[in-house]
């Protein structure tokens, strides 16, 4: 039977109330599991301003009462992370163990984030004139709002929040409509651990909802994650009404694979990078360059036959190394993909569309696929597909295939395998991408590091998380003070300098 799922405003559940739903689909039986409310803009309103009425509250807790929330926050993600990964897999689709997987991605954010004392020490200068100090400190920017995408429903919200709330600001999350439910376990969690009502809040929505986000008086910037094509409008309309904006945009990514690479490693790695959740990652390998023919037939004569035994199931089953996709509309996206694919001239080696899953008729189940001789130009090559298609576009040389990257329209991550040092360094530097692997085939930075991309992967000036991730939530006031001590030098009209 379908649930009504509800928003999460001002420390409650609380039913939809603009009369517009959307399904929510378990992606391996096809089953309707939901409908989630989409907000109005007067939803979206309410929650504003309970966030607004908390925020004077909540920036004005100590720093280290703040991280001890987030503490017991963390020992409840722990406490519940089962719950949190079967809500995943349900309404997602991605294998349990990759759901907790990306739980533990998004704790790692949280055990960041309790450092908040240490995050938020300013810098002060003594005498910066004679008897004159300075002193720079950061400050919360007030209700900011996040909006995330399908496949990673805890995670990328948790790149946001756990920061945003350490540094005191009051947070509004706007969940894809696709796979809402863990949001509301973690806005229940953070309750649990003594979050202020208000602090956190869960709208649903789709566009209406983004929209009514963008134009708000009341919340002061905005973190998207999504595709390419929404992240430039999310960040072009937050600019026009006068917000601060990191909106992270979709991805090709390609490997390059040397000639002197250790084969089997290279092959291990392509699997799990572009056959893991589906295909659903902004990470996902989707491009594998190999250097010189040899190294091309040799890839080839491992990958094809790996790819024809992938393991495919429900998230459910323990075996399943990839489930199914999050809907049928994506579904027959990724499909007319491979007949465009087919259609350019690319050798599809395995064709993934024949695939059906006995006793999940119903399911977005999709084979594993993978073309070979795939060239710059071609659609399957330009665009993001989002599925378990692997492209193979060989090169001749290092310089052609690190052309290839370069040349792209995205720039999220890249991965060379090579045994040779001087050509790693060369790729690490020159390459126009903003995460890079060297022998690591998803080099999604530690949360102590940030992420994000280059080029259409990212508009704004901000990565996510880590260092970046405080710099974006909070803003700098420089203090310059000078106590009375008798001495006057009576009014000056000119600039104030040392001399
Ligand atoms: P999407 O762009 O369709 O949706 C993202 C969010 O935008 C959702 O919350 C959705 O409700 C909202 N939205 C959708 N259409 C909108 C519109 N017309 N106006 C305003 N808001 C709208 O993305 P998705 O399909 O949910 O997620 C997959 C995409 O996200 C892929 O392109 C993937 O590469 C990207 N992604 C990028 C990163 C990264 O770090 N760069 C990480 C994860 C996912």
């Amino acid at each position: 039977m379908a649930t009504d799922i509800p928003h999460f405003i001002g420390g409650q559940r609380v039913p939809g109330r603009s009369g517009r739903t959307a399904p929510v689909y378990n992606p391996a039986t096809g089953e309707v599991t939901g409908q989630v409310p989409l907000a109005s803009a007067g939803e979206v309103a309410e929650a504003a301003a309970a966030a607004r009425a908390a925020f004077p509250g909540w920036a004005g807790t100590a720093p280290l009462r703040r991280a001890r929330i987030l503490n017991r926050f963390l020992a409840l993600l722990e406490r519940d992370a089962g719950r949190i990964a079967a809500s995943i897999t349900a309404e997602h689709g991605k294998v349990l163990s990759d759901a907790h997987g990306e739980l533990t991605r998004g704790m790692e954010v949280v055990e960041f984030a309790t450092g908040a004392p240490n995050l938020l020490k300013g810098e002060i200068t003594e005498n910066v004139g004679t008897r004159v100090d300075s002193h720079a400190l950061r400050q919360p920017l007030g209700v900011v709002a996040g909006i995330t995408p399908f496949n990673f429903p805890a995670m990328v919200p948790m790149w946001m929040f756990p920061v945003a709330l350490a540094c005191g600001n009051c947070f509004i999350l706007k969940p894809s409509e696709r796979d809402p439910s863990a949001s509301l376990i973690l806005a229940e969690l953070l309750q649990e651990a003594g979050l202020p009502d208000g602090v956190f809040q869960v709208v649903h929505g789709d566009k209406g909802a983004v929209d009514a986000i963008l134009e708000s008086p009341d919340i002061a910037a905005v973190s998207f994650v999504g595709s390419t094509p929404i992240a430039r409008y999310v960040y072009q309309t937050a600019a026009q009404h006068g917000k601060r904006c990191q909106a992270l945009g979709g991805a090709k990514n390609h490997m390059i694979v040397m000639p002197d690479a250790d084969m089997d490693q290279a092959v291990d790695a392509l699997m799990g990078a572009a056959y893991g959740s589906a295909g659903e990652r902004c990470m996902a390998i989707s491009v594998a360059v190999p250097v010189g023919e040899r190294t091309a037939d040799a890839m080839m004569e491992r990958l094809a036959p790996r790819v024809r035994a992938l393991k495919i199931g429900p998230g459910t089953d323990p075996d399943a190394e990839m489930g199914p996709l999050v809907t049928r509309q994506h579904l027959d996206r990724v499909r007319g993909y491979i007949d465009a694919g087919e259609r350019e001239g690319a050798q599809l080696v395995v064709d993934g569309r024949g695939f059906r899953m006995q006793g999940y008729e119903d399911g977005f189940f999709i084979g594993g696929t993978l073309f070979d001789r795939v060239t710059p130009g071609m659609a399957i090559h330009k665009d993001e597909i989002f599925g378990p298609v692997l492209l193979v576009a060989r090169a001749q040389s290092y310089d052609e295939a690190a052309r290839m990257v370069n040349e792209h329209e995205f720039g999220n991550g890249t991965s060379i395998f090579t045994r040779d040092g001087d050509a790693a360094r060369e790729f690490a530097h020159q390459i126009q991408v903003g995460m890079v692997g060297i022998n690591v085939p998803i080099p999604v930075p530690m949360a102590f590091h940030s992420f994000g991309g280059w080029k259409a992967s990212l508009f704004g000036d901000h990565h996510m998380h880590g260092p970046e991730g405080v710099r974006f939530y909070t803003k700098l006031k420089t203090i310059t003070s000078r106590w009375p001590t008798g001495i006057r030098a009576g009014a000056e009209f000119v600039m104030p300098t040392m001399s």
